[in-house]
């Protein structure tokens, strides 16, 4: 499944189990749960987001 990539915003791909994301174009290679952390950290909408279910 094509996703985008966070660190370089080019064409990502999960893999089939959700375990793993990697992105050819700048060697990303990282488990599915980081890649949420890490876009996460990055958009700041979705930050806001998730502290919105915490209240
Ligand atoms: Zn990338």
């Amino acid at each position: 499944m094509k996703i985008v990539c966070p660190d370089c915003h080019y064409t990502a791909e999960l893999s089939d189990d959700f375990t793993s994301v990697k992105c050819a174009n700048c060697s990303l290679d990282i488990t599915y749960g980081e890649y949420v952390k890490h876009v996460a950290y990055k958009d700041k909408r979705y930050r806001n987001i998730l502290s919105d279910y915490k209240l």
